[in-house]
């Protein structure tokens, strides 16, 4: 017989399965050595409270064994000789497109400006070390896109939890832990995606789809409002009346591209501040209300949301035992942004705090349309590189200083490697932008008390947040509402924030193209 429930108990015995068997048997009456398993189905922490507890939703086995299903990858065919469709960028939503293609039968082109995760590295070394940035391959650009380097933190704001599993699923398939289906914030970290994303990958190209690295593509053209052929780098160009656009939030030239081909796009609020580093054992002692974690909790995450003089501040992409990463996509400009090992096992803690810009923010408009937002962000990326010393060190501020307006006589060392130079956040922000950071951390500290200390260090900026472009499509049929066989998916055309939802909004678009092949 199988039981299933909902049951709370102390972070111990949720990792002791003796004794939480004990527990079940003592709650529902039945003789422990009836129980022959016990499987958790779902884990969440509750951390209201003093005393913390685990939340557990769970199978029970009476007198039955359990049989471990393990999780199938579907039965890809084989589509070298099927028809094509193109798909531009290899992060999440690219790849998922690539993937959903194969499954459906068809033959996928990816086109990648980065390298592979393995010959990415070697650019990751430099821009941390030497400072060095390329243009093609960095944090945000390469195999598995911004989503390789990343966090790997796997929660989404989708509701449909359906496609959600469907895409946690398919990770487990390609090499990520069975834990991910269970947590309810699921996480991979940087040192376990690399070899996912290489696993997808291979098996794009075992059933006959291509993945071209170093590939940038650089026109489009188009006859009778339809996409007739993309143009690389080197010259070369193919023909396809196909084509999957997803290139990211980071791919600016592809956003100008489009506008000076007066193909449609939309500039799209989004939102822009700082990354703020604390200890993560501060953290740990703020959220669960104790000295010191001990051994079975995890390093706490945290998320916050504040409306200072009706705008909003919150963190974004939080970090627990990470880093905090350099991610400028070209030289001349700096950005951060954060990531962790599967372990978060480092002894610090960085969130992204950012403020919500509106349309009306982007004072140059009228100069530059669509294209105003964008050139916003990195207006402020570019004065932050020129503040700090132009090379890929960073603005920084211990945060009660940036509360005071007071520069910082000296800065501690920080997980950012390549450096901090002691600027006021007054400089390198618009004044809305700095009051509200300035108001927000005080209220921050009214919730979590302690968070306003100045031992926690504000690195700037933390500016792609999400994209700052809307490429419009159809709702219907997912192509562009003015260029035929065009379909505009991802972060970048503005239809997902983060791995999941890019995954989902890849394998949404791959079908909705499909559907069009005869
Ligand atoms: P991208 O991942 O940006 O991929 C676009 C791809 O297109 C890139 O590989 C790029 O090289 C390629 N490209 C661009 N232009 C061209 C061109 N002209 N020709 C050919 N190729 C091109 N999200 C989470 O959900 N959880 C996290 O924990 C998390 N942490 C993050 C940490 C860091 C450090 C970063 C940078 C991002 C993080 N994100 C996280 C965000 C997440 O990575 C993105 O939301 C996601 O990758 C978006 O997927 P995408 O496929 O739409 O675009």
């Amino acid at each position: 017989m199988q039981y299933e429930f909902s049951i709370q108990v102390s972070p111990e015995i949720a990792v002791d399965p003796d004794r939480l068997k004990i527990v079940v048997s003592k709650k529902n009456g039945i003789s422990v050595d009836e129980i022959r398993h016990i499987q958790v189905l779902k884990r969440s922490i509750d951390a209201r409270q003093k005393a913390i507890k685990v939340n557990l939703k769970i199978k029970v086995f009476v007198q039955e064994d359990f049989e471990e299903i393990p999780i199938q990858l579907p039965d890809y065919p084989d589509v070298s000789n099927a028809s094509e469709v193109v798909i531009i960028g290899a992060g999440p939503a690219g790849l998922f497109a690539a993937l959903r293609c194969v499954e459906l039968g068809y033959k996928p082109i990816v086109l990648e400006r980065g390298k592979d995760v393995r010959e990415r590295r070697r650019d990751l070394k430099a821009i941390n070390r030497d400072h060095i940035v390329n243009e093609d391959s960095n944090y945000c650009f390469g195999e598995g896109g911004a989503g390789t380097y990343s966090d790997g933190k796997l929660y989404t704001r989708s509701k449909k939890r359906g496609d959600v599993n469907r895409i946690l699923q398919l990770l487990v398939g390609f090499g990520a832990t069975d834990q991910i289906l269970v947590e309810a914030h699921p996480h991979i970290g940087t040192n376990k995606l690399p070899a996912i994303i290489a696993a997808i990958r291979q098996k794009i190209r075992a059933h006959g789809g291509e993945v071209h690295f170093e590939t940038r593509v650089t026109d489009f053209s188009i006859k009778n409002d339809e996409i007739h052929s993309v143009s690389l780098h080197n010259g070369d160009s193919i023909t396809t009346n196909k084509v999957i656009l997803a290139t990211g939030h980071s791919a600016r030239d592809v956003f100008e591209l489009l506008h000076k081909k007066k193909i449609e796009i939309e500039a799209k609020p989004f939102a822009l501040g700082v990354r703020v580093e604390h200890s993560q054992q501060l953290i740990d002692q703020i959220q669960y209300k104790c000295e010191v974690r001990g051994p079975y909790l995890p390093p706490s995450p945290y998320s916050i949301v504040k409306q200072v003089d009706g705008r909003g501040m919150y963190s974004f992409c939080m970090c627990p035992g990470g880093v905090i990463a350099p991610c400028a996509t070209s030289p001349g400009e700096v950005v951060t942004n954060g990531w962790s090992p599967s372990k978060r096992d480092q002894p610090t803690s960085n969130s992204g705090i950012v403020v919500e810009l509106r349309l009306e923010d982007f004072k140059d408009f009228s100069k530059y349309g669509p294209l105003s937002g964008m050139y916003f962000q990195k207006s402020i990326e570019q004065k932050s590189w020129h503040l700090a010393g132009e090379t890929q060190r960073v603005p920084a501020q211990r945060l009660a200083d940036l509360t005071k307006g007071k520069v910082s006589v000296d800065l501690p060392e920080t997980s950012y490697k390549p450096g901090l130079s002691s600027i006021d956040m007054g400089e390198v922000f618009p004044k809305f932008i700095h009051k509200t950071l300035q108001h927000g951390f005080k209220a921050f500290d009214k919730s979590m008390k302690g968070y306003l200390t100045n031992e926690a260090v504000v690195h700037a900026p933390e500016s792609r947040t999400s994209s700052p472009v809307r490429i419009p499509r159809d709702r219907k049929t997912l192509e562009h509402t003015q260029i035929k066989g065009l379909y505009p998916c991802g972060e970048g055309a503005g239809y997902a924030g983060g791995i999941i939802s890019a995954a989902i909004d890849g394998e949404k678009c791959a079908a909705a193209c499909i559907k069009t092949i005869n």
